[in-house]
């Protein structure tokens, strides 16, 4: 059987990484939780990489009609998106890109230029363990 194609945004690819179980609400922790569960068992499944609202934005309170309330996360999609050298709505694998997450954001001026005053910075996993 063929395994679906996820749409995430690319700054969710941090998120993804970074994630102990916080979140927006209940659903929003339920539906994030599911699709790292997948991601993980599948990890050579395909992700349409884009910079709207997405698989994960599904079940979060700040997604009002497919767009996001905090509008500082297209900048954060379009940092990731420069800093890896892909284009939006490019179709690759999981492992692909979170390899190239962790190979190419490695500095404090990354966190800076992405993450910038995201709310969830202190509960980041993946900050506090892939930046040197
Ligand atoms: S805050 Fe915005 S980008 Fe983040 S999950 Fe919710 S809708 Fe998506």
């Amino acid at each position: 059987m063929d395994k679906k194609i996820l749409s995430i945004r690319a700054h969710h690819f941090l998120c993804i990484q970074g994630f102990q179980g916080y979140g927006y609400s209940e659903d929003f922790v339920r539906n994030m939780t599911g699709i790292i569960k997948y991601i993980r068992e599948n990890s050579d499944c395909k992700i349409n990489l884009i910079s709207s609202c997405d698989d994960i934005c599904s079940a979060c309170s700040n997604n009002k009609e497919q767009y996001c309330c905090n509008k500082e996360v297209d900048n954060m999609d379009n940092a990731v998106l420069i800093k890896l050298g892909l284009k939006e709505g490019c179709t690759i694998n999981a492992a692909d890109v979170i390899k190239l997450v962790n190979r190419k954001l490695k500095t404090e001026e990354d966190i800076k230029d992405i993450c910038g005053n995201c709310r969830w910075t202190e509960k980041c996993l993946w900050r506090l363990t892939h930046i040197l």
